[in-house]
């Protein structure tokens, strides 16, 4: 199935300059939908995760419903001020400044195996400080696993040494 001819392609947004990769058309359509989780299930399954974690908030479309098909727990990992318990954070630069995400510091047992899903690794800041959080919660990333891989940014560079599964690369 081709599912890169369901990814639509937007110059220029949100700002001048960036090609953004909408997954939309992708989520619209019940086969693209359902064959991207199903390859997602079975590539991670080596992985041997017993948490997953989806990042804010492209993630969580692909995170949940993952956790779901493995058996598995979910946790959100959320912008600033967005989780109501005690967080854990981390901040990673951007072009301009700084940005910063948290998990709530009890969002899954210390020791967990986890497996952070987002849609889209572009320069790797995202994923790199998600991978921070798990650390800071006491337990490891075993795995990432993205629909979309901007692969000439080599966000990969900025990540734990941990096997990555990437759907489709750019
Ligand atoms: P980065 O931290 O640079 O790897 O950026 C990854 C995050 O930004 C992901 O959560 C993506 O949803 C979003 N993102 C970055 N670049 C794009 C793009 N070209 N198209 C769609 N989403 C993007």
């Amino acid at each position: 199935m081709d599912l890169k001819a369901h990814i639509r392609d937007i110059p220029d947004f949100p700002k001048p300059g960036i090609l953004f990769r909408d997954i939309t058309p992708l989520l619209a359509n019940p086969e693209t939908l359902q064959h991207s989780i199903d390859l997602f299930a079975e590539q991670v399954a080596a992985y041997q995760p017993d948490f997953i974690v989806g990042i804010e908030s492209r993630g969580f479309m692909f995170a949940m419903p993952l956790a779901y098909k493995l058996g598995l727990g979910f946790a959100p990992v959320r912008k600033p001020g967005k989780l109501p318990a005690a967080v854990h954070s981390a901040s990673y630069a951007l072009e301009y400044g700084t940005d910063t995400l948290e998990l709530h510091q009890d969002a899954f047992p210390p020791g967990s195996r986890v497996l952070v899903i987002d849609d889209l690794i572009a320069t790797g800041g995202t994923a790199a400080a998600t991978c921070e959080l798990v650390q800071q919660a006491g337990s490891t990333v075993v795995g990432l696993g993205f629909v979309i891989e901007l692969v000439d940014l080599e966000g990969r560079a900025k990540l734990p040494p941990v096997p990555i599964t990437t759907l489709l690369q750019y």
